[in-house]
């Protein structure tokens, strides 16, 4: 190990297998976790698990190596983040019905259905074809704080509205080479599907998210603007790593470049705004002046 190497690790990971009895998995797996000392978020479905959690080194090898010995996540890809500290305050293991919530009335198996799968190399060298349209597997607060090059901005608030969104808005694209990413890779699991029964005829995807092309040693992030939004205490992470990095994002005040989300200090509103240094000194980490008045009167 050399001298830069952090203590902690955020380790993102997802695998659609069917899994036998998923409650009781579920509140097995939370207790192991919880005696491990992990925290994060992972749901259970009888789909598959997605998770995100965070721990030591030492804590992060022996549950990577614990889900490897079980032959249903034997193949299981971890997506590794060094880290300083946990990315959570809490262990929570959830049962759901399903890992990706989505508005749709067929069921889509990613192991049955799915866009082709492209690597950080693959995704980059496509992205740079003519006639290509890259569209953005993620909610539209996402998107804002930084997203590929090019790619077409979703409307969405979560992932549910995609199928109508899509239907609004890119019947006449049917034809043309779809290119979907988000986060991780999950979403874009369904959402290849979805594209695929909906008569889109050409559609990928890029394999391991946004956060697998950032790590990727050749590509180094490039033709990615802005950072990644994550659903966890770091809120973005910085996925670009050559000198054309640039500020996409936009203060929710001001309109200067900025890459900060803040939540709004007024305890019954917390939106979630992207804010520059000095208008969050301003407006007292406010997202509106309604909110402001209420925590200053509330001191
Ligand atoms: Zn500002
Ligand atoms: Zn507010």
């Amino acid at each position: 190990m050399n001298n830069s190497a952090k203590d902690f690790r955020i380790l993102l990971y997802y695998k659609f297998v069917p899994i036998p009895e998923p409650e009781q998995f579920a509140a097995q797996h939370r207790q192991y976790c919880k005696d491990l000392g992990l925290k994060g978020r992972i749901l259970i479905a009888a789909e598959g698990i997605n998770g995100t959690v965070s721990g030591t080194v030492e804590q992060t090898n022996q549950y990577m190596a614990d889900m490897h010995a079980n032959p249903l996540f034997a193949d299981m890809v971890f997506k590794v983040d060094e880290a300083d500290e946990h990315a959570f305050k809490k262990m929570f293991v959830r049962h759901k019905k399903e890992l990706v919530t989505f508005r749709y009335e067929e069921e889509l198996d990613p192991n049955v259905i799915g866009g082709k799968r492209l690597s950080p190399a693959e995704f980059h060298e496509q992205l740079q074809q003519e006639d290509v349209i890259v569209l953005d597997g993620r909610s539209n607060y996402e998107y804002d704080l930084g997203h590929f090059r090019n790619a077409i901005r979703p409307d969405i608030e979560s992932f549910r509205e995609f199928p109508d969104w899509i239907r609004e808005n890119m019947a006449e694209l049917k034809d043309k080479p779809i290119l979907t990413y988000c986060t991780g890779g999950i979403r874009c699991e369904k959402l290849t599907g979805f594209l695929i029964k909906e008569g889109f005829q050409d559609v990928a995807q890029l394999e391991g998210g946004i956060v697998t092309y950032g790590q990727d040693p050749e590509v180094k992030g490039r033709l990615f603007d802005g950072k990644c939004y994550v659903f966890d205490e770091r809120i973005s992470v910085p996925i670009n790593r050559t000198d054309e990095d640039i500020v996409v994002g936009k203060c929710h005040h001001c309109g200067k470049p900025a890459d900060t989300f803040i939540n709004c200090a007024n305890d019954f509103c917390h939106l979630q705004h992207i804010c520059c240094e000095e208008c969050e000194e301003v407006h007292s980490s406010c997202c509106s002046d309604e909110c402001e008045e209420l925590v200053l009167t509330a001191r």
